[in-house]
Formats: structure tokens, sequence, C-alpha cells
């Protein structure tokens, strides 16, 4: 499941065959994703110029300039579990942030087709169906169902230890808990929860509110932008990687410090720990229990 950094990588992908480009034929092969696509969705992005692809959390944000009658708007896009993009353009076909394993049989799923008026063609596969895509005014983006409860975005001016410490300080349940509620920091899942607790030296199991102090949400917060940064920066190798297109790249596993090593050596320095998997709310939390208090 992609996460944070995989999406921005994909948003860096996609922003240079998107931006400052006009859409020229959007094909559409089925009435809805995990939700149905919105009203007229073809028609109404047919012709509409894109100004710039943003990011909130996992969720990318492409705005379209206004049409004739038609104000600017945002063209919401989530991946979901397995939704990837494909681009077909002068340089070739890539697939940002590729992270899956090959999936035979995956044109099958070729779900949304966006032609642009240069000839670029970006064809978007979601073969499990989680993803989706809404479009929306511009001025009421704040208030969509999707974005409106998301709390700080990680990797925004808003977020620091202040604004963590805030969130953390009264509740009970475990930092693990409460770092994979949307509303405490946006767009961290499973696995960038583990390695920022790892980096930071703070326990899963630890309550939330014992890492509000000073010292343990200046360390976490730094930890979940550092963790972020450097996974955003191995997804960036991947751009420049277009013969990758089997599907095994998986570039991110390689950086991965305790998710899915369990039973392997904690390679903190000096540590000499082992990682341990435990589960939390039917989760499973890869972490060092010697070197993570
Ligand atoms: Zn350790």
């Amino acid at each position: 499941m992609p996460e944070l950094p995989e999406v921005e990588t994909v948003r860096r992908g996609l922003a240079p065959a998107l931006e400052g480009r006009r859409i020229a034929h959007v094909t559409q092969r089925r009435p809805d994703l995990r939700f149905p696509l919105p009203p007229r969705f073809a028609e109404r992005l047919t012709g509409r110029r894109i100004s710039r692809l943003d990011r909130r959390a996992k969720y990318i944000l492409v705005r379209i300039e206004p049409l004739g009658a038609a104000g600017e708007e945002v063209l919401i896009m989530h991946l979901g579990m397995s939704g990837r993009f494909t681009i077909h353009g002068p340089e070739g076909t890539r697939t940002p942030g590729l992270f899956h394993h090959g999936m035979p049989g995956a044109e099958r799923h070729d779900h949304i087709v966006f032609d642009m008026e240069d000839g670029t063609r970006i064809v978007y596969a979601d073969h499990r169906r989680f993803g989706f895509m809404d479009l929306v005014a511009a001025a009421d983006i704040g208030a969509s169902a999707h974005l409106a409860a998301l709390g700080p975005e990680p990797l925004g001016n808003e977020f620091s230890a202040a604004t963590l410490s805030g969130r953390l300080k009264s509740r009970r349940a475990p930092i693990k808990a409460a770092l994979l509620d949307q509303r405490t920091v946006a767009g961290l899942g499973n696995i960038y929860v583990c390695e920022a607790l790892w980096r930071a030296g703070i326990s899963p199991n630890r309550s939330a509110a014992s890492v509000a102090g000073a010292v343990r949400s200046e360390r976490l917060a730094a930890a979940i932008r550092s963790v972020l940064l450097d996974a955003i920066a191995a997804g960036g190798s991947t751009l420049r990687d277009y013969a990758h297109t089997d599907g095994e790249l998986g570039y991110f596993q390689h950086a991965f410090a305790v998710y899915d090593r369990e039973g392997e050596a904690c390679s903190k320095p000096g540590c000499g720990g082992t990682v341990k998997r435990i589960v939390q709310s039917g989760r499973s939390t890869f972490y060092c229990p010697r070197c993570q208090r």
C-alpha cells in the first residue's frame, strides 16, 4: 500500500507530464473505482488545462484552471492499495513510484486514460479498485470529506514538536495507534510509523501522552520528517530508472530498518538488539525492544 513518500514520488513523476498541459480527451472505462466517479467526469475534464499538482497526505491534488462557466477545480486522486499511473510519452513509457511486484494482465485494469494535447497518454490502472478520483470546486477543497479531518502535513510548516505534543498529550492509546490516526498527523501508515518510532528510540507500546514531553516529541517529530524525506529521496531515484517496468524494483523496501525485519539484528550502531514483531490493533508492529523505550 503506497504511503506518503510513494504518493509524493508519483506526484513528482506525473507533474512534468501534466503541469501546464491541456487534457484533450478522457476515457473512463468504468462508472466507479472505490466510489462512483463524479457525474460527467470525462466531459468536465475535457479541454481543461492543469496548472499544478499538489499533495495533501496521500492525496494527489490536480489543480484545473477555470474554463468558460467552470471555475477552478481540483481533481483529487487517491491510489488506494494498488493504483498506479503509467505515462506513455515522447520519452517512452514509465510508471513513477512503482512499488508493486509484477501484476500479470494488469492492462485489463486500465480504468481511466488521460490523453493530453501534446500526445502524452496517462493511464490509471487499479486492479483492486481501492483508489478513487473526485472532482471538486477549488473553493470547497478544505471542506472535502476526504481532507477535512486530516491533521497537519508532516513535511509542512504547521507540523512541529509542539503541534505533535498538543495532539498526543491527552491520548492514552499507544503511540503507534495515535500516529496511525490521520488526525494526529496526516499521511503516515504502518510502515513509516514503525520506522519513525525506531529512529526516535521510542517504544510503540508507550502511551501517546508519555511522548508529549519536550524531549520525546522533538525526537519523534524530527524522526517522522527524516524518515519521510529519506524515503522520498529513495523514491526519486526510481524516476530516473525508466527501464524497470517489470515491477520488481521495490525500491523502498531496501531502506527499512525494522519494518518486515523480524528476527534480524537491529541496525542501530552499538544496540545489539533483535527486531521483534508484535500485533497492535490488528496490525504488525516491528521494533527493537532494546533501543526503543
Ligand atoms: Zn536497537
